[in-house]
């Protein structure tokens, strides 16, 4: 395995708990994740819940009373997303989850070790001159995998003209309530701005103390992009979120662009590509990390019911891609047109994915 981000830690976990031998390769010297807040639909949810890290996860996550678009601050649309399971929660809390289960399971963690490519037929190499073989190798190691380009599987980039820069910060409630008393501060609220400007926040409560805001702003506007931040025209445009844009304008912060890759294939031979190196999306949907971590559970299932792990991977791909596709898909609609700020979003495709659930068996039954 090469790569301890979500999809690594979660086809690790997968894998060693269905009796395999694992072992993950990280490039970084130490385990960690990068950003700040994230949220996670009924998709990784269920897996979350299969690799038995629920009660981690929901010991310090929320479920939003609602989601809510304002447009130049005039409320679009308060979606409650019933039937609809989804859990808002900061990024080092969803890894420690899932590296605790990865350990839990068994799975063997090398740190400081940089992958360089894998061939077909189940070597991987690494920058050190070492290289191994094994039954299954996947590739886990992000947007840039050494993985997929030494396959030299022909993909397809598009890079986004937006980019947003996260950061986590104290909720500062009963501010913000001063500040806006008719406003349920537990919601999601994504507070859009395109003209004469365009500039986004979307505020997002991560649990009772900690809030995660993403301002976004395109890459072409120089203040807007600015780390540490611009306080003064953020808070010139979203005035009710001073307090909290003061603690954020004290974070040095870094600026993401985001793009989609689509490849030919996600297989090769032994070898398998999830997450960010099979399928980087825009974070429209809040959906990069919940496919990623979908695509795992179910690689690792595949594999582990497969005689022939080549025929195996094709077929897993075949089944499951569809669903990341109307993701990345949908995502790159909504960068492109900026139409969430109508709000109203949560139906049709753009939820197809989210109640998707990935540990039903049954789940690719045709019915007459
Ligand atoms: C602004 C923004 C907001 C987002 N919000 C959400 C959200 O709310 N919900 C959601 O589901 N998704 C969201 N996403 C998407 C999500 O963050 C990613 O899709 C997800 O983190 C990808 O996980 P990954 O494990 O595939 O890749 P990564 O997190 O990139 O992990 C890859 C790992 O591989 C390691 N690595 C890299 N190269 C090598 C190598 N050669 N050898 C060994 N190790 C290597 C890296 O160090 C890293 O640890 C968002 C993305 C952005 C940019």
């Amino acid at each position: 395995m090469s790569g301890g981000g979500f999809a690594g830690l979660t086809a690790a976990t997968a894998l060693a708990q269905r009796g395999w031998s694992v072992r993950l390769h990280e490039r970084s010297p130490e385990l960690r994740t990068e950003g700040a807040g994230i949220v996670l639909w009924n998709n990784s949810l269920q897996v979350i819940d299969a690799i038995k890290a629920g009660p981690d996860l929901m010991s310090r996550s929320m479920t939003p009373p609602a989601y809510e678009t304002r447009m130049n601050n005039v409320i679009q649309s308060q979606e409650t997303l019933d039937g609809i399971r989804w859990r808002t929660l900061t990024r080092p809390h969803l890894f420690q989850t899932l590296l605790v289960a990865a350990r839990e399971a068994g799975v063997e963690v090398v740190a400081g070790s940089e992958v360089v490519g894998a061939s077909p037929d189940g070597t991987i190499r690494f920058a050190n001159g070492d290289s191994a073989e094994a039954d299954l190798i996947i590739g886990a190691d992000g947007v840039g995998s050494a993985v997929r380009d030494s396959l030299d599987i022909p993909l397809k980039r598009e890079r986004s003209r937006d980019g947003i820069t996260r950061f986590l910060v104290p909720r500062r409630k009963a501010e913000l309530q001063a500040l806006e008393p008719d406003t349920e501060w537990d919601n999601v609220i994504d507070f859009w701005n395109l003209d004469p400007r365009v500039l986004r926040v979307l505020y997002t409560p991560a649990n009772d103390e900690e809030l995660y805001i993403a301002l976004m702003s395109p890459a072409a506007d120089a203040d807007g992009s600015r780390v540490p931040i611009d306080l003064d025209l953020w808070t010139s445009v979203f005035p009710q979120l001073a307090p909290v844009l003061e603690d954020a304008a004290k974070t040095p912060g870094r600026y993401y662009g985001y793009q989609t890759t689509r490849l030919d294939h996600w297989t090769e031979g032994k070898v398998a590509l999830i997450g960010d190196a099979a399928h980087a999306m825009c974070p429209a949907l809040a959906q990069g990390a919940g496919c990623a971590m979908q695509n795992a559970w179910t690689l690792a299932v595949a594999a582990t019911e497969a005689d022939d792990i080549p025929a195996a991977l094709i077929d897993w791909e075949r089944l499951e891609r569809p669903y990341t596709d109307i993701a990345q898909d949908r995502s790159q609609w909504y960068a492109d047109t900026r139409e969430m700020a109508k709000g109203n979003q949560f139906q049709g495709d753009s939820v197809v994915t989210a109640t998707y659930n990935p540990t039903d068996p049954h789940r690719h039954e045709v019915h007459a």
